[in-house]
């Protein structure tokens, strides 16, 4: 039976590659318009000079070697997260092994479940919830958790051990939050990380 899941798994792996990521394409015209008339100065620059050929590449190198963070890698995301998003239950995107956008506390019972999201394909997984997923520490001396006042519901969780941070977005203070939509309010609370010598686990799609 594994062996089965394993070949059904690498089946619709291939066929979603193969047809589905020729068909983003139809979507490159309206992302590079869009961006080059409403995007920040710079990423609109880029939307005006990229061709067909170039978005081509981007979406492949972030497809085959996720985590190299550029600002033209945001192209490649806006049109894989959609594509990404709609694989299977079950079916990793290239993403999913990857560092975590964010954490999402959610109600479970009369506790909380914390799981983890995909920076690509947004789905959540899972995770020990007093762990850093940047280097599996869970020394309670070694994390730390900071907040702002004018996000009650934002929380960022720092590793001393690899001096990673990531967002972790409480759905029981706010139902109506998205994890990966919420955590690029966080900004102020990015700066004052970055400026304690954290990095971000994974930039998001405006970079930070
Ligand atoms: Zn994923
Ligand atoms: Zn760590």
């Amino acid at each position: 039976m594994w062996n089965r899941r394993a070949q059904r798994a690498r089946i619709l792996a291939e066929r979603y590659q193969g047809e589905r990521l020729q068909n983003l394409r139809n979507a490159y015209p309206s992302l590079l318009d869009l961006v080059a008339r409403t995007g920040p100065p710079a990423l609109s620059e880029s939307a005006r000079e990229l061709n067909t050929t170039q978005l081509d590449q981007l979406i492949h190198e972030s497809w085959e070697s996720p985590g190299n963070f550029s600002a033209l890698e945001f192209f490649a995301r806006a049109v894989l997260q959609p594509y990404a998003a709609s694989f299977p239950a079950g079916l990793d995107c290239p993403w999913c092994p990857q560092p975590p956008q964010a954490g999402c506390l959610r109600p479970q019972a009369d506790g909380l479940a914390f799981d983890l999201v995909c920076a690509l394909c947004l789905r959540r997984r899972p995770f020990p919830r007093t762990r850093c997923p940047g280097c599996n520490e869970s020394s309670e001396t070694k994390l730390a958790s900071f907040t702002a006042p004018e996000f009650p519901h934002l929380r960022l969780q720092a590793c001393d051990g690899c001096r990673a941070y990531l967002f972790v977005v409480n759905l029981s203070l706010d139902p109506a939050a998205i994890p990966e939509v919420d955590e690029l309010a966080g900004l102020p609370l990015d700066l004052w990380a970055l400026e304690r010598g954290y990095y971000k686990l994974q930039p998001n799609l405006a970079g930070i």
